[in-house]
């Protein structure tokens, strides 16, 4: 019976051209986003930690909006550029 299944699916990833999810692993959470992965295709389905259900797409701009926004602390590449960091956060401190 599985190789029915497998194969009605296969058609349809064939016809259609998306995967169904059907394979998924179970829910966890790194770095502070829940989610679950399908083993088919590696999307990433994100659910909500409190009531484990997936997210809508409004809460999932959300979420992306979030991270966008989050300030990236970037290390400078040379010794000059750090120096003048430096600098800068000293003038900013004593002012
Ligand atoms: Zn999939």
């Amino acid at each position: 019976m599985r190789w029915i299944t497998e194969f009605f699916q296969s058609v349809f990833e064939a016809i259609f051209g998306f995967c169904r999810h059907n394979n998924q692993s179970r829910p966890f959470t790194i770095e502070g986003h829940t989610y679950k992965v399908c083993m088919d295709c590696s999307q990433q389905i994100f659910y909500s930690p409190d009531t484990m259900l997936p997210l809508s797409r409004r809460e999932l701009r959300h979420m992306r909006a979030a991270q966008a926004t989050a300030s990236v602390a970037v290390m400078p590449a040379t010794a000059e550029a750090r120096e003048a960091v430096a600098r800068r956060s000293r003038k900013t401190a004593a002012a």
